[in-house]
């Protein structure tokens, strides 16, 4: 059965930076997604907070949204079936040190903060972030 998701994926600061985003844009497709939105932006860090909210009794909060907002991010709805938890999976885990092999984090990332990309965790959060970003 066909169960198309839709999910949120940002390549971060730190990797579009290091011209990351060709790279990471055809993993995605290589492993079944369709890019289906994409835009280049620079938040401004009141933004980032918007965005990190869920984040903000933790101590890592105010460096995540500094980091967040940094530089230029690409800002992506990617979809396939099962989006939301393939995603997740090929991301790997937060901490690029603990990420599986063949994971984007694992490839790309340099930190527990400098890992690379952002991924929704969630159908409900998939759907509350791509409003945020690409709500007309
Ligand atoms: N983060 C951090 N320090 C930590 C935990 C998380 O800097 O100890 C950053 C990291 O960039 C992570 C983001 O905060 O991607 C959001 O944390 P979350 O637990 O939601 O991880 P994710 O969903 O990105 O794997
Ligand atoms: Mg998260």
């Amino acid at each position: 059965m066909s169960n198309i998701e839709r999910t949120l994926s940002i390549i971060k600061p730190d990797a579009v930076e290091r011209n990351l985003e060709d790279d990471i844009k055809k993993i995605f497709i290589d492993n079944g997604f369709k890019i289906s939105k994409l835009k280049k932006v620079k938040l401004e860090k009141s933004e980032a907070e918007k965005f990190y909210k869920v984040h903000e009794t933790k101590p890592f909060y105010n460096d995540l949204c500094l980091y967040l907002s940094s530089g230029p991010i690409v800002v992506m709805i990617i979809e396939k079936d099962n989006a939301v938890l393939d995603n997740r999976e090929l991301m790997g885990a937060t901490n690029p040190k603990e990420a599986k092999d063949g994971t984007l984090r694992k490839k790309f990332g340099i930190s527990i903060d400098k890992n690379s990309v952002h991924g929704s965790d969630s159908i409900e959060n998939a759907k509350i972030e791509i409003d945020f970003f690409f709500k007309d």
